[in-house]
């Protein structure tokens, strides 16, 4: 090979080698970038769009309207022995039950009347929700866990005091004065609120 002709083989390795070392530096090759991250809240998000209520809230019951509740509050209960300081929200079992609002499980309780209940005090620790005859609760819900608006909790069911023919949430509103605990606070009718 002549002179020229070595001058000519090396620059044209110097050309290819560059080339290489540019590609794997990271260089964009068009058409290869990474799609964007998926949106994994996206179902929950739509879910509570579509329970959309009135005071900030969400019907706390997968695919009902606030249109569609009934006012039970005030109704009697344990053959008039009290009364019902709550709404219920008829649905099948294993409809899934939603956050209200948004909040931190303060309380996992297993209640003689209420069957698997839980209670989450708002991010406003002024206002509790409570949801009682839940038939599970989903895997991770944990006392001390944060639950967004409309992030599934559990599942409607008839545990407790419920009639096993009529599932249903039973769902409370509690206004708390400071320093009350999950036990505590007075109730107010849900009904009005989600109604709008
Ligand atoms: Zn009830």
């Amino acid at each position: 090979m002549t002179r020229l002709g070595w001058f000519l083989l090396l620059a044209f390795v110097a050309v290819i080698g560059t080339f290489l070392l540019i590609v794997n530096k990271g260089g964009h090759i068009p058409g290869t970038s990474r799609p964007a991250a998926a949106e994994s809240d996206a179902p929950l998000a739509a879910a509570g769009a579509a329970n959309k209520a009135g005071g900030g809230l969400i019907v706390p019951v997968a695919g009902v309207q606030p249109g569609q509740l009934t006012n039970s509050w005030g109704d009697e209960r344990g053959d008039g022995t009290r009364q019902h300081h709550a709404i219920d929200i008829m649905a099948p079992r294993g409809t899934p039950v939603l956050a209200a609002a948004a909040g931190t499980v303060e309380k996992i309780f297993e209640s003689a009347n209420g069957g698997h209940t839980v209670y989450i005090r708002r991010d406003d620790a002024g206002w509790q929700d409570y949801y009682a005859h839940l038939d599970a609760y989903v895997a991770d819900l944990r006392e001390g866990v944060k639950v967004r608006q409309g992030q599934q909790i559990g599942t409607v069911g008839s545990t407790g005091d419920a009639s096993p023919e009529a599932p249903h949430l039973h769902y409370e509103i509690h206004r708390m004065a400071p320093g009350e605990t999950w036990s505590k606070g007075s109730e107010v009718n849900p009904f009005p609120i989600l109604h709008g």
